[in-house]
């Protein structure tokens, strides 16, 4: 049988201004994207906050999934909205706004029945919110957390207490460079890893990603695309995705999470492709598993190096 993956974090309505047009109201959040790209591989747990106004067709679309909601807390008032604006060439971003509305008072509250969860991801929230979701959980195979620029400016110590409890901890360069002051990836990671993390994953959005571990590093390319639509959420549904096909492997190995790798660049390129997470809900198998197979051979070059001439 197949493991499960609980995943805690935000549940939004984003509004996107995009060079292209600006769109609201849009399904989003970091627990939404990552439960939707892990449900493609494994059952998956959601534990998260919205508002009255959040549409009920929504959260039955994700139970149709194979996603349990019962953690998906139900408070009054508004959801938590997120307003970004995107640049010409969509590579980068600002907040415009951000109302936390429910999300303020969040305090995850893990059911019972989802503490014996053997994958969980730490969704960006804050750090303290994530310890606290660790202190209700026996201890999983694997914990992944993520986390973002404001929490390592704020939030240092507590930051730094989660890092000594997780196992991979999942963050773009930006933020690798902010946490450690660092702009070398390796020097980095080397660092991150120092304060807790045995495995420290690296995105660099359309570069790919890195991981770094006591087995070395391994490189991932992002599949180059033809149409990029929108990046929100593209980390996520790569953390989403790694931990849905280790949970659906029983796997927590280096190797495994290397192959996880290749898989999770792959979904998160196809919910780049569309608004939201439109295309990462329309996602079929047979057109995941055309692409991994472009990316297989995009990877492949044709055996091993040659003696050099
Ligand atoms: P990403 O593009 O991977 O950074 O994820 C973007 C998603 O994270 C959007 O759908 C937002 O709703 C959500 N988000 C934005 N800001 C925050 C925040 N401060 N805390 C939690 N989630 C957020």
């Amino acid at each position: 049988m197949k493991e499960s993956v609980l995943i805690v974090g935000s549940m939004a309505f984003d509004d996107l201004e995009m060079p292209y047009g600006t769109f609201n109201d849009v399904l989003g959040g970091a627990a939404t994207y990552a439960a939707i790209a892990a449900s493609s591989f494994s059952p998956v747990r959601v534990v998260g906050v919205v508002g009255d106004d959040f549409p009920g067709p929504v959260l039955q679309q994700l139970a149709a999934r194979g996603v349990d909601i019962a953690g998906v807390e139900r408070a009054p008032g508004k959801t938590f909205r997120w307003h970004g604006r995107y640049a010409q060439d969509l590579g980068s971003r600002e907040t415009i706004h951000t109302a936390l509305n429910v999300f303020a008072d969040f305090r995850p509250k893990i059911p019972a029945s989802y503490a014996t969860s053997p994958y969980l991801l730490l969704g960006n929230i804050h750090p303290a919110l994530q310890l606290q979701v660790l202190e209700q959980v026996e201890r999983p195979k694997l914990v992944v957390a993520d986390t973002m620029n404001l929490w390592i400016h704020t939030e240092r110590k507590t930051l730094g207490e989660l890092l000594r409890k997780v196992d991979v901890l999942s963050i773009n360069d930006e933020e690798a460079k902010d946490l450690t002051g660092h702009g070398m990836l390796r020097k980095a990671a080397d660092e991150i890893r120092a304060l807790g993390p045995k495995r420290v994953i690296i995105k660099k959005g359309e570069h790919g990603a890195a991981i770094f571990d006591d087995e070395g590093v391994f490189f991932v390319p992002a599949y180059p695309l033809e149409v990029l639509r929108d990046p929100t959420g593209a980390g996520d549904s790569f953390a989403g995705a790694l931990l849905g096909v280790l949970a659906g492997l029983g796997r927590t190995d280096g190797a495994a999470i290397r192959q996880a790798m290749i898989v999770a660049s792959t979904v998160a390129s196809f919910g780049v492709e569309g608004l939201g997470p439109e295309r990462l809900l329309s996602l079929d198998r047979p057109a995941l598993a055309e692409r991994l197979q472009a990316f297989e051979s995009m990877m492949n070059y044709g055996g091993p190096l040659p003696a050099l001439p």
